[in-house]
């Protein structure tokens, strides 16, 4: 049976009004465009969390911390980042632009500045200064903006599309991972100042930092000192008593609480402060807030992901994860809150410990690994006189362009040295950045992560493939691998719009901006490559594809 053309009209106008109803579309001329929207969206980042670590404890965590998502939010347990430049910078990238370097450009924590001769960090502005930095070091410090950035973000799609009127912050202890979230538009930044553990931004945002943060500056500090972080039975894990660096001078906070449990309770402290008295969650339209907890990743490098120190840090995590979500139901109203959780990498096994398993593992040694490279350089290009050409971010090499111009080799032949030096100093394979740029990878897996780590940014360069489990440093764990276990990271979604379950297909970090976006009624950021993880959005939101993509959604 046919429908007749008016009786199609008549039942879309039916549906129109239902969808309308149901999602609280934009009335044209109506001032409460975003009136179906959430008031606030809370992204939390996890700086190296592994996601296998959630299954690893949930039978230890509560029921409001990482339970809230897991239970009764939309989780993903098996996302991974599908780039191999497994970094604290690019993956915050990732995570806000929806996209992966080759969109965002962000390809490292720092780069080789070519004019300066010196490692910059991704978000350093010459055009900007620090701003709450104390002393005679206030005002002679290069800022930081996300001026590096190729694309814009989730929060600047959400300004956009209210004129400005959606707040948008970003919270870290570390600059890149308070900065890159923000994105172009954001109101503030916040990151501390390592050795105080004052927090700073810079003038891109403000001339001067507000009140509340001052007041916070005055007393909050002092408090994280001299305290004794313990774990099962009473064991004492790490004291944050005053002490020496290596270097002889007094350890700053960063290093000192840096990696303990209470440097992630001073974030979240700070991040309630922020809301309380910027009114956050409060304003005419869905504000964004990012928070990027750090000490993990200051932790996790130190003693690996299977020490009792990391277990413990996730365990007392899910208690301020409690706390906090607890006080944003008080303050705001988890109606009126979508909460989202990922995390910028993972991270590898202590090698030593894999090793044990008969699986083979290496601490390299990156000095001496570089020193290598730059004698086989040496001795093909100026031999008789030793030159550093290439500076070893492990596993990335980045070349002084001066140094091969002095020897008249171009860039191309110049990265394909570098590469064949990497390799004879024991790295499984490489991608120059010419051959990146041309797209000349092979049509594998491994290559199209490759293909994704390009940036045009940065000078020359040449992505080393290492062995797995084989990192840089000579003690501790790191990640900057393609491999599973730096790219595997949680995704898990809380609020209203989310159909309650465990989804087993596969998701990328990627997916979590244009998730929001779409959910949001806006645009996706501009480069964004990811999928809308259709399969977890509640039934008013099932799109025609719904289905498709289904995991097993326990509702
Ligand atoms: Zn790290």
């Amino acid at each position: 049976m046919r429908s007749s053309p008016r009786s199609v009209a008549v039942r879309f106008i039916l549906f129109l009004a239902w969808l309308a109803a149901v999602v609280s579309l934009p009335v044209p001329g109506s001032a409460s465009a975003y009136s179906g929207r959430p008031k606030l969206i809370v992204v939390i980042v996890i700086d190296q969390f592994r996601g296998d670590y959630l299954e690893r404890y949930r039978d230890q965590f509560g029921d409001a911390g990482f339970r809230l998502l897991l239970d009764h939010g939309a989780y993903f347990p098996n996302c991974n980042y599908n780039y191999a430049n497994t970094h604290t910078a690019p993956g915050h990238a990732t995570l806000f632009t929806g996209a992966y370097s080759n969109g965002h450009g962000i390809v490292a924590n720092e780069y080789w500045d070519q004019k300066k001769k010196r490692m910059v960090t991704s978000v350093e502005d010459d055009d900007t200064k620090m701003v709450g930095v104390a002393g005679d070091k206030s005002g002679d410090k290069a800022g930081a903006s996300p001026h590096n950035l190729l694309a814009d973000t989730l929060g600047d799609e959400l300004k956009l599309a209210t004129q400005g009127k959606s707040r948008v912050f970003g919270v870290s202890l570390k600059d890149r991972a308070a900065v890159l979230p923000g994105g172009f538009a954001a109101d503030a930044a916040y990151w501390i100042e390592p050795k105080s553990g004052a927090w700073i931004t810079s003038t891109y945002y403000r001339n001067e930092l507000p009140r509340w943060v001052q007041d916070f500056n005055s007393t909050r500090p002092a408090k994280y000192w001299d305290r004794d972080w313990k774990g099962a039975q009473g064991m004492l894990l790490r004291s944050t008593a005053h002490r020496k660096a290596k270097n002889g001078e007094d350890a700053g906070f960063y290093e000192v609480i840096g990696p303990t449990t209470f440097g992630n309770e001073y974030e979240l402290e700070f991040a309630r402060e922020l809301i309380v008295y910027e009114n956050v969650g409060r304003g005419p339209a869905t504000d964004l807030l990012a928070i990027s907890l750090s000490p993990n990743d200051i932790l996790g490098h130190q003693v690996g992901p299977d020490s009792p120190e990391m277990q413990q840090m996730a365990l007392d995590l899910d208690h301020q994860l409690a706390d906090f979500f607890n006080f944003l139901g008080h303050q705001i109203g988890l109606a009126d809150v979508w909460i989202a959780l990922s995390a910028d990498h993972g991270v590898s096994s202590l090698p030593d410990a894999v090793k044990k398993l008969h699986i083979p593992a290496a601490n390299l040694g990156a000095a001496k690994l570089e020193a290598q490279i730059n004698g086989a350089l040496t001795a093909k290009f100026s031999p008789g006189h030793p030159t550093a050409y290439v500076k070893l971010d492990y596993p990335l090499a980045w070349l002084d362009q001066d140094a091969f111009a002095a020897a008249h080799v171009k860039e191309h032949d110049a990265e394909g040295a570098v590469g064949e030096a990497m390799k004879q100093a024991g790295l499984r394979d490489y991608y120059t950045k010419s051959q990146l740029a041309e797209g000349e990878v092979p049509d594998t897996a491994l290559g199209r992560k490759y293909l994704n780590s390009y940036s045009p940014e940065g000078g020359w360069y040449v992505m080393g493939v290492p062995d797995f489990y084989t990192v840089g440093p000579s003690t501790g764990t790191d990640h900057a691998s393609p491999y599973t276990y730096d790219t595997h990271v949680p995704l898990a979604f809380y609020g209203l719009p989310f159909q309650p379950g465990t989804y087993r297909t596969s998701a990328e970090p990627a997916d979590l901006a244009p998730t929001l976006a779409s959910l949001l009624g806006i645009n996706a950021p501009t480069h964004s490559v990811g999928r809308v993880l259709t399969e977890a959005l509640s039934p008013p939101h099932r799109g025609t594809n719904s289905g498709t993509n289904s995991g097993e959604g326990q509702p």
